[in-house]
């Protein structure tokens, strides 16, 4: 490829919302283009990097006896029907009618399609285990698209589905699953960690999540330096947690349904709630729907002291939706938003505002802890609310840890696996005859690996402050040949050569061959776009040499002959 002949937009701006390395440089490197919330378009350097992505991806699955398929983009409304999920998915799930009104879904996931496939095909145990995969668009209606393509509404993913006749082959097929997804993680170039999970909307027993070690990460994810032990945070704390039980062996106080049947839609709606559960020296709120529910707001309240002991050793807390209140608002009445855990409360903590419940309070709950704000009884108090610097998860609370001292990272979620069990199959009556001819539901596992998150991972994880620095294996092209000046003929040509030669030798190369651009101005776009190594070819050329720069370090320059080139790069 020539720089000449390549699209590739790059500018000096970023987009005024790109607050993470990977959503600027991604967009001023002219990787992607933004359409819509949480759409992009991928441009031609950000494809090539989505096609290495997901051929890496795709080689894994298939040495793993993985079969690929391909299913649509869209599907029935009936499927979800049938697995409850047309309710239980939420908002996220994109509904819309066709002309002969007709329903359908843009899939966010495809556990109902690929059950669809394989009902009444496979019906004996002898056609067990089945592995099938695909690698496509998902459509996911998130409440808050953000950071580029870490949280995109349109996204690609590669999501596969496994059919067994017996849990032990599941727990097999799953362990083969986490292997094959450390390859891939190690094969992308990338520092991960492989943590205990929550499962979330997609359900079933156990789960296991793929983390991409950055500080930008959404997630919080602890981790035991002296055991195997990993868990997102999400996890770690739910364990912990018995909502339901909660729920049934508490009674709201009536005068608080009273309270709680009204509609908070304004500030002014909150401020009359909070003196009113002050007047009645009541501190605690329960609404069991509201975290079934997707919700903007929710305020949490928990008890006195007798209450806050309860509540640290069941891990569990009030919420109130606030859903009509926009951040801006509660920020206007002194109220400070973010995300909120109930963990373990400070003393003469009793109110924890938060405005970015994800889906549920189980999620809010393991938000990130520096998102916490815990702020006192007392209203006037609220304007002071500080981040509190609170310890979610302690040692010793996990049974499965060795009790060391955890240690708190910050993870980007880039995989997800999960033992679905028979959630699926049983709901849509998909079964096969076992060795004694009876009739059984499949037993099942399913396995994601989020590929445009992942592009925006290697970024976050891997930039410095002129742009990004692929990883070998996720680079556009692995050498950026550099003509210092295109109109002088013999730097052309002396880089035409190297440019072929590399070709030749199976390294993929770029030449910047532009005649009007400056040499500083082609070195800038080498460090934006973040090739890993560039050959320059300038003033030495007289005596025989170029440079050879490593992104990495990009002070660090050795001079070569010509000759060399080849052999220094391979
Ligand atoms: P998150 O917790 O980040 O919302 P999730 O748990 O909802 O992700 P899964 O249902 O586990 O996501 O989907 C499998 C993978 O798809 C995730 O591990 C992630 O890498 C990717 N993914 C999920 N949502 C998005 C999104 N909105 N944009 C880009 N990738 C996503
Ligand atoms: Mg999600
Ligand atoms: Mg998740
Ligand atoms: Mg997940």
């Amino acid at each position: 490829m020539k720089f000449s002949r390549l699209f590739m937009p790059t500018t000096k701006e970023a987009p005024k919302d790109a607050t993470l390395p990977s959503h600027q440089y991604l967009v001023r490197g002219g990787f992607i283009n933004q359409t819509g919330a949480g759409i992009y378009d991928f441009l031609p350097l950000g494809k090539i990097v989505l096609e290495k992505i997901k051929t890496i991806v795709k080689e894994e699955m298939d040495n793993a006896g993985c079969n690929e398929i391909q299913m649509g983009f869209i599907t029935p409304m009936s499927y979800w029907d049938e697995s409850g999920r047309s309710t239980a998915m939420g908002p996220e799930l994109l509904k819309f009618k066709d002309r002969k009104g007709a329903d359908y879904v843009l899939s966010p996931t495809n556990e109902e399609a690929v059950v669809n496939i394989v009902k009444n095909r496979v019906t004996s145990y002898k056609d067990l285990p089945l592995n099938l995969y695909h690698i496509n668009l998902k459509f996911r209606d998130e409440a808050r698209p953000r950071f580029g393509l870490m949280r995109g509404r349109e996204f690609l993913m590669k999501d596969a589905y496994s059919f067994h006749s017996t849990q032990e082959d599941l727990v097999r097929e799953f362990n083969l699953m986490e292997e094959t997804y450390k390859k891939i993680y190690n094969r992308l170039g990338l520092e991960f960690r492989v943590v205990e999970a929550d499962s979330g909307a997609i359900g079933g027993s156990g789960s296991k999540e793929f983390h991409v070690l950055a500080n930008s990460g959404e997630d919080t994810i602890v981790v035991c330096p002296d055991c195997e032990y990993g868990a997102n945070i999400e996890a770690a704390v739910r364990k912990k947690r018995h909502f339901d039980a909660w729920f049934e062996n508490t009674n709201t106080p009536a005068t608080m349904e009273k309270v709680l049947t009204q509609d908070l839609k304004t500030i002014e709606d909150v401020s009359n709630f909070l003196s009113v559960a002050k007047a009645q020296n009541i501190k605690a709120v329960m609404k069991k729907a509201i975290y079934e529910e997707n919700s903007e707001a929710v305020i949490f309240f928990v008890r006195g002291d007798d209450e806050l002991e309860e509540t640290k050793a069941c891990n569990s807390i009030a919420a109130l939706e606030l859903e009509d209140i926009s951040e801006e608002e509660l920020k206007a009445a002194g109220l400070t938003p973010g995300y909120c855990g109930p963990f373990n409360l400070p003393e003469g903590i009793n109110f924890v505002i938060d405005s970015e419940l994800e889906n549920e309070v189980g999620l809010a709950c393991g938000a990130n802890e520096e998102h916490y704000h815990f702020v006192n009884t007392d209203l006037s108090a609220l304007k002071d609310a500080k981040y509190a610097d609170l310890i979610t998860v302690q040692e010793g609370d996990i049974c499965s840890c060795c009790g060391g001292k955890l240690e708190y990272t910050k993870g980007i979620e880039a995989g997800h696996i999960f033992q679905l069990g028979n959630k699926y199959s049983e709901a849509m009556d998909a079964k096969f005859l076992d060795q004694n001819g009876k009739s059984q539901s499949f037993i099942m596992g399913c396995y994601g690996v989020g590929i445009s998150r992942l592009v925006a991972a290697v970024i976050e994880q891997h930039h410095d402050d002129k742009g990004c620095i692929w990883t070998k294996t996720t680079a556009p092209f692995m050498v950026d040949v550099i003509v210092s000046n295109g109109k002088k003929e013999d730097e052309l040509n002396a880089g035409l050569k190297i440019y072929e030669d590399l070709k030749s030798a199976g390294i993929s190369t770029i030449i910047d061959d532009r005649v009007k651009e400056r040499f500083g101005f082609k070195m800038g776009d080498f460090e934006l776009i973040g090739f890993p190594y560039a050959v320059v070819v300038g003033k030495k050329l007289q005596d025989g040499l170029v440079e050879i720069v490593d992104r990495k370090n990009t002070a660090d320059k050795i001079e070569v002959s010509i000759e060399n080139v080849v052999s220094k790069l391979q």
